[in-house]
């Protein structure tokens, strides 16, 4: 069970890292940084009813208009309500814009099927104004705002917003925390690498993109368990085993207490897809991995009781 509330936390006067709880699937965090003159926020949310919670929060401690709107990856639970901020122009990475036209050709509702308990209302893609390819620095009055992207990662195109003058680094889907990292359509090895430059930062709070905030500790953990589940994965690779078999064969330990651990399975896939040397974030089967998962999730719901 989740124990972090839904809450806009103030990190540094005028930044915010808005939490959500539970922090499992579609369910993620976003950012709000308030300028001399307008804010800026990091990542729209997964429906209506949360970001309309989202603006109510941001009402209580701004009155600026939100100008700037930051996409750290495609991913739906990040991009879907950007067309709650009218005002704002949309910057993000080039392959997160990509990634968002194709999320299009499917369409929200596609999701629906997959996640009945999960509301889809109010959910639409929108295209972002502005792409960059390796950093971005913005600047409110003298407050530094670096928009640095790493490679392929959770996702192809994943940043993270550093401001380095607060110590604060928004890491969005980069960082999970007490929830199980989603390596689905992502680079396991350049995750661990992004992973290593974060904690190489100078910053003392991570604002992960499911979970509550953390410090470095945080993304060390981030970074064990995917090295971990990397070289489990691949001495059962060279031993000729099924993912799907590996999956369920790797021992979780300490992991399992994370939420939505059953996503072990997608993680073993794409290291599969690695290890077979496919290109970083190569198509993988989603409709026959998905449905493994499913399994995977009710084994251990079971031995969890
Ligand atoms: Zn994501």
């Amino acid at each position: 069970m989740s124990t972090w509330k839904t809450a806009m936390k103030e990190l540094s006067p005028g930044v915010y890292a808005y939490i959500q709880a539970d922090g499992t699937w579609f369910v993620s965090n976003a950012g709000l940084i308030v300028g001399p003159e307008e804010a800026l926020v990091v990542d729209s949310l997964a429906n209506a009813k949360m970001v309309q919670a989202f603006i109510a929060h941001i009402e209580q401690v701004t009155d600026r208009p939100v100008k700037w709107l930051i996409n750290s990856h495609g991913h739906g639970d990040h991009t879907w309500t950007n067309h709650f901020f009218p005002q704002a122009k949309t910057i993000c990475h080039r392959l997160c814009r990509e990634m968002t036209l194709a999320e299009m050709q499917i369409g929200p509702r596609t999701y629906e099927a997959m996640f009945p308990h999960l509301s889809f209302e109010g959910a639409k893609g929108t295209p972002q104004d502005i792409t960059f390819e390796k950093q971005l620095t913005l600047y409110q009055g003298d407050r530094e705002i670096r928009l640095v992207y790493n490679g392929p990662a959770h996702t192809k195109g994943d940043i993270f917003i550093y401001l380095p003058a607060e110590g604060i680094v928004f890491c969005q889907d980069l960082l999970f925390y007490r929830c199980t990292p989603l390596a689905l359509a992502g680079y396991v090895s350049g995750w661990i690498e992004t992973l290593d430059l974060l904690a190489s930062l100078d910053a003392k709070v991570y604002v992960p993109g499911h979970g509550p905030v953390t410090d470095k500790s945080g993304v060390l953990e981030s970074r064990e368990y995917l090295a971990y589940i990397r070289d489990e994965s691949r001495q059962r690779f060279a031993a000729g085993m099924e993912a799907f078999a590996a999956a369920q064969d790797i021992p979780l330990g300490k992991f399992a207490a994370w939420a939505d651990p059953e996503r072990i399975v997608p993680n073993v896939e794409r290291l599969y897809s690695e290890f077979s040397g496919k290109e970083p974030g190569a198509p993988l089967n989603v409709m026959a991995i998905l449905p493994h998962m499913k399994r995977m999730a009710i084994k251990l719901h079971s031995q969890a009781k």
